[in-house]
């Protein structure tokens, strides 16, 4: 070809022309907000947010690195079509947002940078990190509440908590869901969701629960407290960790097949 860079050129043109012409206006508010924030960053010197007199001593030091997400909380959308929660998350009412959008043709969607606070896990507690959002990622995934995710959703998640987990140094525990850190208030992502698939591949960890013999004065419930659930009201704690792990069970009993991997799960998670 003639002019193999012009025609890049155009073609960049018109593939970016398709979403943008429909987020032109939610694009540029979001350069406009990114625009306040680095205003923010480049502050010298920095003024200290309680009021008090630094600024005389300040001496900027030469070392230092942007701070980075430590956990990854997936949900689903609860809502019936990508397009609805594009919507949502651009709509500065609704509040809330995600970094990623994953639709159930496997297309992912990133609406903002790694490095800045979504508003997805809202009031969580998890371990006792009471503010998810400041240090996670938040992940959405085009489904209703009631269907299986597809195997392309399944697919790209898995490539992009890959690239997450390298990117960042994110801790094999450190992979949860909205309900594990909502427990009672959220039920994200439901049961259809396969927890154990993504633990095979490194995000979070299953349970073997082959010739475990569990102690008699093993408490479950503070195992579920190590494991990271907020176990202020145990039955909407031991609901979360159902959806997560036992899906088929619809019980907030804990039984004998429950303290077997509650016991075999708490030596990972501590
Ligand atoms: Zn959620």
């Amino acid at each position: 070809m003639k002019y193999p860079l012009l025609y890049l050129t155009i073609s960049f043109v018109l593939i970016a022309g398709c979403s943008s012409d429909l987020y032109r206006s939610t694009n540029r508010s979001y350069k406009k907000q990114v625009k306040i924030y680095s205003k923010l960053l480049r502050e010298y010197p920095v003024e200290d947010s309680l009021g008090l007199p630094y600024a005389d001593n300040w001496v900027g030091t030469t070392n230092f690195t942007m701070r980075r997400p430590n956990f990854v909380v997936i949900h689903h959308t609860a809502q019936n079509t990508c397009d609805s929660t594009l919507r949502t998350f651009t709509l500065p009412r609704t509040a809330v947002s995600a970094h990623y959008v994953i639709c159930k043709n496997g297309t992912v969607f990133h609406m903002l940078n790694d490095l800045l606070r979504a508003h997805h896990a809202g009031v969580s507690k998890w371990g006792n990190a009471t503010d998810l959002n400041s240090m996670s990622i938040g992940i959405e995934i085009d489904n209703n509440g009631d269907e299986p995710f597809t195997e392309f959703q399944m697919n790209s998640l898995l490539q992009l908590l890959d690239r997450l987990k390298r990117a960042y140094n994110i801790p094999q525990a450190n992979f949860i869901g909205h309900a594990d850190v909502a427990p009672g208030r959220k039920v994200d992502p439901s049961r259809y969701f396969s927890w154990q698939t993504l633990a095979e591949k490194g995000f979070g960890f299953w349970f073997d629960t082959t010739n475990t013999e569990v102690p008699v004065d093993f408490n479950p419930l503070q195992a579920l407290r190590i494991v990271g659930y907020n176990i202020n009201k145990p039955e909407i704690a031991i609901q979360s960790y159902k959806i997560h792990f036992v899906p088929q069970d619809t019980t907030n009993m804990i039984n004998d097949a429950d303290r077997k991997i509650l016991f075999d799960l708490v030596k990972k998670y501590q």
